[in-house]
């Protein structure tokens, strides 16, 4: 962890109580404090003593030092998961419950984000990536924040999802008189995290800033060989759009583009279009 404030990681809420307000037979009063949990609610946080010395002076193999083991690794599990950025719309999308309706095109879809998520330690270090296209309401945003949510947990590695207009956002934040960071702060961050998803390409106006921004993002990701998610209802390029229809190709660049095909990962979503034939 940085010292720097992150632009895009959010820290598990707490909520304090009254100075020493509580009590711990061992420990006196303490001031009692609740945080914010991934599922939505809120866990006391115990008294701090008690969890200091289960971790740090208890004897390996104690029940008291499990159990401070056991609690330590679900406050991890918990920062990653409410610092992933996945929403409370997408706290339940799982691969699991991603319905195809035995929908074959869908269930190849399905196949290829669950193989890329349960293989992550492999695509992680090979810096592989995964490109997510087609057309709106098919569920591609449910797959991104699933495999998100399934690399933080299974494999406890940092993953992150943001939209491309935050990205944006945040970025153009940092020409602010008082800004307190530079776009080069912010492309380093998107650059740091062990998986980004890179949700709704194509939605903004695609300026030669953003485009070139976001090529910026996923090039550093590329030379530093970290995977990234790119989720867009646009087709990839030309070859699958109609006449005068933008591309993905228009807004990230052709290199970006590439760098995300590399491993043939490109994933399409064609149900539910014109060309796809199958309604979702
Ligand atoms: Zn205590």
């Amino acid at each position: 962890m940085t010292a720097r404030i992150s632009n895009f990681v959010r820290s598990p809420e707490r909520i304090q109580g009254p100075d020493n307000g509580a009590e711990c037979q061992a420990h006196g009063r303490y001031t009692e404090a609740k945080v914010e949990l991934f599922e939505g609610s809120y866990l006391d946080a115990g008294c701090p003593a008690c969890h200091f010395s289960g971790l740090r002076t208890s004897p390996d193999g104690s029940e008291q030092h499990r159990q401070a083991l056991q609690v330590e690794q679900a406050r991890k599990l918990n920062v990653l998961l409410i610092g992933s950025g996945i929403t409370p719309r997408f706290r339940d999308a799982t691969l699991d419950n991603y319905l195809t309706g035995g929908n074959a095109r869908m269930t190849a879809v399905l196949d290829r984000c669950r193989e890329f998520a349960e293989n992550f330690p492999e695509h992680y270090q090979a810096g592989h990536s995964l490109l997510l296209v087609g057309n709106v309401g098919t569920g591609k945003t449910h797959l991104g924040s699933a495999i998100a949510q399934h690399v933080i947990r299974a494999h406890g590695a940092q993953a992150v999802i943001v939209s491309a207009a935050q990205i944006i956002r945040v970025a153009k934040g940092a020409m602010a008189r008082n800004a307190q960071y530079t776009e080069r702060d912010v492309i380093e961050e998107l650059a740091g995290f062990d998986l980004l998803v890179i949700d709704e390409v194509g939605a903004q106006s695609g300026t030669e800033y953003e485009r070139g921004l976001l090529h910026e993002v996923i090039d550093q990701r590329y030379q530093q060989v970290l995977p990234t998610v790119l989720i867009s209802n646009l087709s990839a390029d030309a070859t699958a759009a109609a006449d005068g229809e933008l591309t993905l190709q228009d807004f990230i660049g052709e290199r970006a583009l590439d760098r995300l095909r590399q491993g043939g990962r490109a994933v399409r979503f064609t149900w539910g279009s014109a060309r796809g034939g199958v309604s979702a």
